[in-house]
């Protein structure tokens, strides 16, 4: 979330108000949707960029009868704004919208594992932001942490788009480090103390890298840096009580945590090492 939506707030100065002139596709595949027409979108006039989740939402004039472009990075998309009468094709490029002004947005992606792609929404369809849970800032939110019930692991929660938007795995790890939860803790067995710990903990580490995002100039660059507190650096001391930070590896991803702050001392089982050792 905080990426994007610092993102899209810079768009919004530099685009708004302004007419799209040219859409040019530069990947198969990454358009999503066939009607409208990608094409229906030149010559509108760009109302507002805003963020839903982790998609950047192109609102385009005529009330709610506009035509919506959303853009959804993935885990290697990126933003480049160069001048726009700069034709070349990058490697890596995904799509390039030109307006009336300077620069041009050009969406690449870099790496292979997921993959950028984009949607043009007529009136009142909401494509892929219909499947999105509440925003993680949100008090709907925060109802759903105090209220539910449910077995799964926390962690998978937060990651989950569909339970709630924009947090990501990253964030995940941070979020219950400083919540001080385990990461296979799960909303049923939580007091009603941690929930709020858990509440409280979504908003600060969300609210601070947005902060740090802010600063940010121009688009997304290839490397974007980090500012996790625990996320990515098992093996080197928590900053909070100086034990080894750990993880558990996953296929596609994994999970740093600290053991004297998050779950009593236990290391928790690492299935890509367990099956090595079976
Ligand atoms: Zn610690």
């Amino acid at each position: 979330m905080p990426e994007v939506q610092a993102l899209a707030e810079r768009l919004e100065d530099r685009f708004a108000g302004s007419h799209l002139t040219a859409v040019e596709p530069l990947s198969f595949s990454s358009l999503k949707t066939v009607t409208p027409a990608y094409t229906d979108l030149v010559g509108q006039t760009l109302a507002s960029v805003g963020r839903r989740g982790k998609f950047l939402v192109f609102s385009f004039e005529g009330a709610d009868h506009g035509l919506r472009l959303l853009v959804h990075l993935s885990q290697g998309g990126r933003i480049d704004l160069p001048p726009r009468a700069k034709a070349t094709k990058p490697r890596g490029s995904v799509v390039r919208f030109r307006f009336d002004r300077d620069p041009a947005i050009l969406v690449k992606e870099f790496g292979t594992e997921r993959k950028a792609g984009w949607w043009v929404l007529g009136p009142r369809d909401d494509g892929p932001l219909a499947k999105l849970g509440p925003e993680a800032l949100s008090e709907e939110f925060a109802a759903a942490i105090r209220e539910g019930g449910d077995g799964g692991r926390v962690h998978a929660m937060l990651r989950d788009q569909r339970r709630v938007a924009g947090v990501g795995r990253g964030y995940s790890d941070d979020i219950l480090h400083r919540a001080k939860l385990s990461p296979y803790e799960s909303l049923k067995s939580m007091t009603r103390e941690e929930r709020e710990r858990l509440i409280e903990a979504v908003r600060s580490v969300l609210t601070e890298a947005l902060e740090v995002e802010r600063r940010r100039e121009d688009g997304l660059p290839t490397k974007i840096g980090d500012h996790f507190t625990v996320h990515g650096k098992s093996g080197t001391p928590c900053p909070v009580c100086g034990s080894e930070l750990r993880r558990i590896s996953y296929e596609s991803h994994e999970v740093t945590y600290c053991p004297t702050c998050q779950t009593g001392g236990r290391r928790l089982s690492d299935r890509r090492l367990d099956r090595l050792v079976r």
